[in-house]
């Protein structure tokens, strides 16, 4: 297989991290016979600095001709003073709306060696926590209408959520889709008990649901999930819901695994070409030190290899791969433990791609 990836690494550590993912793509390209082509783009604060604006379009351009797009982040204190319209962060926004991203993926996934890391009780870990939320990442609340006005001498504030069938249709095949490649079993979280958006939700994931027999189905409210999430989160493969729900329970869900340099992300659109980036941000506190965990961006590698690219092999292969080097004991700072080895970003990354190719 042959696939051509624009890649940004972005600002702060992003250079860094990126460099270790495309290492492990080299691996993975060696090792199973594919060949993966780079094309660097310029986005975030070293576009603003080279090209004056966060995406220039012929940056964009790279994108929307690739195959998929790896991110590393954007953004850092440099940037920090400019106005909305030209900070790094727009030219991320305009990559998703360009890209038609109406989907995320997280994955919620404790790794057993970090079980420490994790803030919930032992009996609770021990019964494992892997499971992703797919979260709708255009539509919804976020998007709707906002406004103040002043009613009867004070300030009435109102913002509208709305929801198209189709929006909700959309981000429900990805749900259905991505647990076919999983365990098998979606969970629909929604309000539908207050929301009418939450009733129309549901009403057309149960339209879905007999277009995929084979994956098991249960709705849940949302403030169910929140507690779920905690109370025995080995119950979830994928959870899917709206933008504001998503981003709320996301959060929750990648807070019990525990570090945030581990968590990758994917985003997703029509047809296969995808975003894929850490959750974390630039981190300008450690750049330029080669210090930062790369694992977050390597295993945003493995989910392109297998959502874009179709490649659950390989994709698995990355992770038995982070698997093996943290069984090693090899942590960057950020996740050292009593008894571990405190390796580099590069040292962390030369030790993943070496475990693909042996
Ligand atoms: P951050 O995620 O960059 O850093 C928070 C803390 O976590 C820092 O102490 C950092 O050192 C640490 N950290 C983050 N990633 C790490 C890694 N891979 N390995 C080790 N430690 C890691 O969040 P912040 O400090 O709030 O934001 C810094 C900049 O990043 C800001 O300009 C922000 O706007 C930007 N940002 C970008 C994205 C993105 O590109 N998608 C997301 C969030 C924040």
């Amino acid at each position: 297989m042959e696939k051509h990836i624009a890649v940004i690494p972005g600002d702060g550590i992003g250079p860094e991290i990126v460099n270790q993912a495309l290492k492990v793509l080299d691996a993975v390209g060696a090792k199973y016979a594919h060949t993966f082509t780079y094309e660097e783009v310029d986005m975030g604060g070293v576009a603003i600095d080279k090209w004056g604006e966060p995406l220039p379009q012929a940056m964009l351009e790279k994108c929307l001709a690739s195959d998929s797009v790896l991110l590393g982040a954007v953004g850092g204190p440099k940037w920090d003073t400019l106005p909305g319209d030209r900070r790094p962060e727009k030219g991320l926004l305009a990559l998703r709306k360009a890209m038609g991203l109406y989907s995320n993926l997280r994955p919620a996934k404790l790794w057993p060696q970090l079980r420490e890391a994790s803030p919930l009780k032992d009996a609770i870990v021990e019964q494992g926590i892997d499971f992703v939320v797919v979260r709708e990442l255009i539509g919804g609340v976020y998007f709707g209408q906002h406004r103040t006005e002043t009613v009867h001498g004070q300030q009435v504030a109102t913002d509208v959520m709305p929801y198209s069938e189709e929006e909700i249709r959309r981000i429900g095949h990805i749900a259905f889709q991505a647990a076919r490649k999983r365990r098998g079993k979606v969970t629909s979280v929604d309000k539908a008990n207050v929301l009418d958006t939450s009733r129309l939700w549901r009403k057309v994931m149960h339209q879905l649901q007999a277009e995929y027999p084979d994956v098991t189905y249960q709705d849940m409210l949302v403030d169910n999930a929140a507690m779920q999430i905690v109370r025995c989160p080995s119950q979830f493969d994928v959870i899917v819901t709206e933008n504001m729900f998503g981003d709320i329970l996301s959060d929750e869900a990648s807070m019990v695994t525990g570090s945030i340099g581990m968590i990758p992300s994917s985003s997703l659109g029509e047809g296969t070409r995808g975003l894929y980036e850490p959750i974390h941000g630039s981190a300008p506190d450690i750049a330029g030190q080669d210090k930062a965990n790369p694992i977050g961006t390597i295993l945003s590698a493995a989910m392109m290899l297998l959502y874009s690219f179709d490649l659950p092999q390989e994709a698995a292969a990355v992770e038995q791969a982070v698997a093996q080097v943290l069984g090693d004991g090899l942590r960057t700072g950020d996740s050292m433990a009593p008894g571990c080895t405190l390796v580099s970003c590069s040292q962390m990354g030369d030790a993943i791609a070496a475990r693909i190719g042996s």
